[in-house]
């Protein structure tokens, strides 16, 4: 599989670094508008491959992207001092909608990843903008909280993440939900388990539980100024999913036709992904109170959109 990566700073690069480490692909290829950037970054790269496989890690413009199966697309500006949230979002927007006409040029069949952030809306604008179905235009969204959510829930339990099925649905950042109605494992709802497994599962434990899945983001990015090696993980288990036509159920940001009464609206449900892209979506059955705080995540980022287009 070939794999493009348009955006070299540390999102893309995370994700190109664990492509590469996992063997998910057999070649990697990096656009940036600084080149300088992304021919550093490709040759750092490269020079992990021969600890762990075979992949080759390249530099390039756009027209290297040529035969690639999925584009990954982490370019992005910076926001400036003062800069209001909205004002990012359409120099954001600007840099998708120049991005992604020359990404098609290259590629016309991709299918495209989107890491750029905040990711919902970038998806929506990447769907606009490339014409492709919605299911070929998929948003990395949620699928760190769930990764997060479930260890968080591993630990506390004393298991394995793997083990546990939970999931956090709708917009990646504040007014994500965690469906903690909708989680189990081994088959029996959470509060059953924990109590077999002789924990506590009680409001405070939940509370702890939340505050450190949704604010992750917030204590990695004060701490080091961003993140990148979680989502890195996250775009490569992506890729892998479509590499292997998994039809894995993976938490990631479509364009869906209603969600919660919301119409229009592009948010993380649970998917299934494989070779040709997201090909369905699973529609949990919800309490009511998380249903509620899906609906305002969906208007939330509809409102959102509807201010940029
Ligand atoms: P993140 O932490 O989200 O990865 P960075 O600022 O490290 O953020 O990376 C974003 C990258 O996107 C930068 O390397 C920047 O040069 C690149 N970029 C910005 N605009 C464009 C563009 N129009 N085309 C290609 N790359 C771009």
């Amino acid at each position: 599989m070939k794999v493009g990566i348009v955006g070299a700073g540390m999102v893309g690069s995370a994700a190109g670094y664990a492509i590469a480490l996992l063997g998910t692909a057999t070649e990697v290829v990096l656009v940036d508008h600084r080149p300088d950037l992304a021919v550093a970054q490709a040759e750092d790269i490269a020079h992990a491959v021969p600890f762990v496989g075979a992949c080759r890690v390249s530099a390039g413009d756009y027209d290297a992207l040529a035969g690639a199966d999925v584009v990954i697309l982490a370019a992005g500006v910076p926001q400036v001092p003062g800069e209001s949230r909205l004002s990012l979002l359409s120099r954001n927007a600007d840099v998708f909608a120049d991005v992604i006409g020359r990404v098609l040029a290259a590629v016309p069949g991709a299918l495209l990843v989107v890491a750029s952030n905040p990711v919902d809306i970038m998806t929506g604008i990447a769907r606009k903008a490339s014409g492709l179905p919605a299911g070929r235009v998929i948003g990395s969204g949620t699928i760190l909280d769930t990764a997060r959510f479930r260890s968080l829930l591993a630990d506390h339990l004393g298991i394995a993440p793997q083990s546990v099925h939970a999931w956090v649905l709708g917009e990646h950042g504040d007014s994500e939900v965690l469906a903690w109605s909708m989680a189990h494992v081994g088959g029996e709802p959470l509060a059953l388990c924990a109590a077999k497994l002789g924990r506590t599962l009680d409001a405070a434990d939940r509370a702890r539980i939340d505050g450190g899945v949704r604010r992750a983001g917030y204590r990695i990015i004060a701490g080091k100024g961003a993140t990148w090696y979680g989502i890195g993980a996250g775009l490569a288990r992506i890729v892998r999913a479509i590499r292997d036509d998994e039809r894995a159920v993976l938490t990631l940001s479509v364009l869906t036709d209603s969600v919660a009464g919301i119409a229009n609206v592009t948010l993380s449900l649970p998917r299934v992904i494989g070779a040709t892209g997201v090909m369905a979506t699973l529609m949990p059955d919800l309490a009511p109170d998380e249903h509620d705080a899906l609906r305002l995540s969906a208007d939330l980022l509809r409102k959102t959109a509807g201010d940029l287009w």
